[in-house]
């Protein structure tokens, strides 16, 4: 890729112009000088090499730092009891605080999808990032009372969810873990073939992810990843229903009759859902079409990541090495419309500059009026995740000023 080879210039234009120092340091340091200078950054330089404890006093020298070393990734940790370049002096050095966080990424897909596979994604399934965002952002508003949500593209194949309202920056690893573990419904590694098992009495944060993959289950898992299309991808299915020994060779000859993955699932929706009816067989759950829903498209989570207070996560509007595309938030109620590939790289951005600046010059030129200062990523496709970013962040600085209200209003009771 040609890009790659000038990655450092091109990181280094990108530093200069584009990087949204203001608004990165409106965010890290939640209206707290103090929180900002106590958080860990970690870089990845030139040649691979990787620093951590990385960390900055204030807004100038986390600009003047980041435009020298020129980091090709930028990792976000924790905040400490203290600066994080003073760890090695000394003797209690621990996190105290940091948000939420959830990585989901495509390649924890390769079992059930059937477009791409490894690094590789593509529109189809995107989609799979798409319900996994709808599901876990309204589980986290609605059953933990979260609104502080920044749901960010993770540059190439996943996406990153940072929960900032203040109570969970403060959860402890227990609580997290409590949190990732309710979140998590897919279980067992590649041995294990049937991933899901539902209890008699669904949980409402079942009900709730199942209306949102219910609509979408036969177009998507169905028929445009064909999960019963053909010989391979009915043995995988078949395998999930093992429990069902004595079933599987009837569903085995059922599926067979059917030429298409449309018309086998509906064959065997039907067949189950007749079944469970008439109690002609014991099937061994009743749920069995939810747990294959489930299994086919919920979430896969890496909760190791949620639940390590000191866990680093790449940050926001990192460039990623390998595509050079700006890792930019996205608003989690239009995430379908959200395309992974118009998300800007740098070499378009700079390009959008250029075009910006050379037609403004000849209008002014035509026009004879004065040069009109404008922020460079104005000028570019960056723009408009700028707009979610700073939406994300007036509602947080509203709610900060809030508590801070309700914080004096306390104080003069007494
Ligand atoms: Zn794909």
């Amino acid at each position: 890729m040609a890009a790659q080879n000038n990655l450092p210039d091109l990181l280094r234009v990108y530093y200069q112009r584009l990087f949204p120092y203001n608004d990165y340091y409106r965010w890290l340091s939640y209206g707290n000088g103090n929180l900002f200078s106590r958080r860990e950054f970690s870089f990845t330089v030139q040649d691979d090499v990787y620093i951590r404890f990385q960390a900055f006093k204030n807004l100038n020298q986390l600009m003047t730092e980041m435009k020298r070393l020129n980091p090709h990734k930028i990792d976000i940790g924790a905040v400490y009891n203290v600066p994080p370049t003073e760890h090695k002096y000394e003797t209690k050095f621990f996190p105290v605080e940091k948000e939420l966080v959830f990585d989901i990424d495509m390649t924890d897909y390769d079992e059930v999808r059937t477009c791409c596979s490894g690094t590789d994604i593509c529109n189809k399934c995107w989609k799979y990032m798409s319900i996994a965002c709808k599901i876990i952002d309204a589980a986290l508003r609605e059953d933990f009372g979260f609104r502080h949500i920044l749901w960010v593209f993770s540059g190439r194949r996943g996406v990153h969810c940072w929960v900032c309202d203040k109570k969970a920056r403060s959860l402890n690893v227990s609580a997290r873990s409590a949190v990732a573990e309710y979140l998590q419904l897919i279980r067992g590694g590649a041995y294990m073939k049937k991933k899901v098992k539902l209890p008699q009495k669904f949980h409402h944060s079942v009900e709730r992810a199942l209306e949102i993959i219910k609509p979408v289950f036969v177009p998507m898992c169905v028929e445009e990843q064909n999960m019963l299309g053909t010989e391979e991808n009915m043995n995988k299915f078949l395998e999930i229903i093992h429990t069902e020994e004595d079933m599987r060779a009837e569903v085995k000859t059922l599926l067979h009759k059917y030429t298409t993955s449309k018309a086998r699932w509906e064959a065997f929706d039907q067949y189950y859902t007749q079944q469970l009816q008439s109690n002609s067989k014991k099937w061994r759950t009743r749920h069995l079409i939810e747990e294959i829903m489930i299994q086919y498209s919920y979430p896969r989570l890496d909760i190791h990541v949620s639940k390590a207070l000191n866990h680093l996560l790449k940050s926001p509007y990192c460039v990623h090495p390998k595509t050079t595309k700006v890792c930019v938030p996205f608003n989690p109620k239009t995430v379908d419309n959200f395309d992974p590939d118009t998300v800007p790289t740098i070499q378009t951005l700079l390009d959008e500059v250029d075009a910006y600046d050379a037609k403004e010059l000849a209008r002014q030129k035509e026009e004879s009026i004065d040069v009109r200062r404008i922020r460079d990523y104005k000028k570019t496709s960056m723009n408009k995740s700028l707009h979610i970013f700073q939406e994300f962040l007036r509602n947080l600085e509203d709610s900060n000023r809030g508590e801070k209200i309700a914080q004096s209003d306390i104080k003069m009771e007494f």
